[in-house]
């Protein structure tokens, strides 16, 4: 196929096959967070690319380096969101709807692009599922967000492969101390860091923390501990999230050179990581940005969130074999019939049964064929049964129920009937 037919690289399509188990994924979640008294909010896809350059941060790897942005025909330099905590903090601002202290706890699913190298996990477009709460300044929202994401991998069957990693990074003028005696250090050795930490050093040097160059890492081992000069209230912040986390029982680590990738983090930060899926290790990650909104032009409001990667935990679903049964089969009957006369009764049949169980997934057969064809097809469906109407059954208003699976033999039901035998013999998904 020629190449401007194909899909981008690092966009990839979601065939039938899939679409199952991310419709699993994505109905677990959501039902999750309606019982914990999230709403859902939908921000569009572009956005105003200053919007992510004001909010995320110039010097972040993803602002600089990662961002679809093009000019649209008004000139206006627009943006793929690279992720969604900005258009959802430009979204309440605009509509006001936290104003005044109002809480709001939202979350919001879809499509986010970033320009990284493709490989196992990591993609150009990818989903995510958000959270982000807004006014309130306690640990024990911290916590929620933490204890719910943790009865999720419980849901899933993930739970024994995950880890929970947490740092505190204090608040933003805890963190200028720490960055003026972590520079001051790391200048001193300057010739020992990696090229990118010595760039990083200038820009962003909290980053230099998350290398991965062995060399800079040893250098890292004497350096300044952030820990060290975390102010009163960030400590007795963190204090009340592990409290809390002690209570539900919830295993964490404190990883000191957790710092997050984005700008707008402080305090808590916190990541779900497993090794079940290679380099891209990281399923879900979050923290607390009490200065962002005021940073993007609104009051002073806290806010906290997360953000998970669908592609990898599905991808951790499979890995780990934890595919629902009730996935496997899509269908619960599958009514062949033969001749036209029989067809127009089967359809009639097959709505009348709809409107009785209407969670019953009934496929009709289309485009006719032989008894072989058709027993076929209803095997191939995964169906439990199949409902057979030939001339013979249409002549005494009756169909043939027909176990696929080996659930005993096959049976004559009255049209009337049906919808009552169907509802005793398929458990309906
Ligand atoms: P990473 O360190 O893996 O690059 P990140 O810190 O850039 O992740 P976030 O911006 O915090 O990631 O996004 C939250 C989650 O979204 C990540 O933990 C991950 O599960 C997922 N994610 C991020 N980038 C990608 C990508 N390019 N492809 C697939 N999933 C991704
Ligand atoms: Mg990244």
């Amino acid at each position: 196929m020629s190449k401007s037919l194909q899909a981008i690289r690092g966009m990839n399509d979601i065939l039938p096959e899939q679409t199952p188990l991310w419709r699993y994924f994505e109905s677990k979640v959501s039902r999750l967070l309606d019982n914990y008294g999230y709403k859902q909010i939908r921000m569009p896809i572009v956005e105003f690319t200053e919007l992510f350059k004001r909010s995320i941060g110039e010097v972040t790897d993803i602002v600089e380096k990662e961002m679809y942005t093009f000019e649209d025909r008004n000139g206006d330099s627009l943006t793929l969101r690279p992720e969604g905590t900005a258009a959802c903090v430009r979204a309440v601002l605009e509509h006001g709807i936290t104003g005044g202290g109002q809480v709001q706890k939202l979350w919001y699913i879809g499509p986010m692009f970033r320009h990284e190298r493709p490989q196992k996990g990591r993609y150009r477009q990818f989903n995510q599922i958000g959270v982000e709460v807004f006014n309130l300044d306690g640990p024990d929202i911290d916590a929620e967000l933490i204890v719910l994401t943790w009865r999720l991998w419980g849901e899933l069957g993930i739970r024994d492969a995950v880890k929970l990693e947490l740092n505190s990074l204090g608040t933003s003028e805890a963190r200028a101390r720490y960055r003026a005696a972590l520079v001051e250090y790391l200048s001193s050795r300057l010739s020992e860091l990696d090229e990118d930490s010595q760039r990083r050093l200038k820009s962003n040097p909290l980053r230099v923390l998350d290398t991965k160059n062995a060399d800079t890492q040893a250098v890292l081992v004497d350096a300044p501990k952030l820990v060290d000069y975390l102010d009163e209230e960030s400590r007795v912040h963190f204090e009340g999230l592990k409290a809390r986390l002690d209570a539900a029982g919830i295993p964490y680590t404190i990883n000191p050179k957790l710092v997050r990738g984005l700008d707008y983090y402080s305090k808590t930060v916190f990541e779900w990581v497993t090794d079940k899926l290679g380099s891209q290790g990281t399923v879900c990650a979050g923290g607390r940005y009490d200065g962002l909104v005021e940073q993007m032009g609104g009051k002073p409001t806290s806010g906290v969130g997360f953000a998970m990667g669908i592609e990898r935990l599905i991808l951790m679903l499979e890995t780990l074999e934890q595919i629902p049964e009730e996935i496997a089969r899509q269908v619960d009957v599958y009514l062949c019939a033969f001749g036209e006369a029989a067809e127009l009764a089967a359809l009639a049949l097959s709505e009348r049964v709809r409107d009785q169980l209407p969670n019953l997934r009934l496929q009709i057969n289309a485009g006719a064929g032989s008894f072989k064809s058709q027993f076929k097809k209803a095997d191939k469906s995964g169906a439990l049964y199949a409902l057979i109407l030939g001339e013979d059954e249409l002549a005494q208003q009756v169909v043939g129920v027909k176990p696929l699976r080996g659930q005993g033999e096959q049976q004559t039901i009255a049209w009337d009937a049906l919808a009552e035998h169907l509802a005793t013999c398929v458990v309906q998904g």
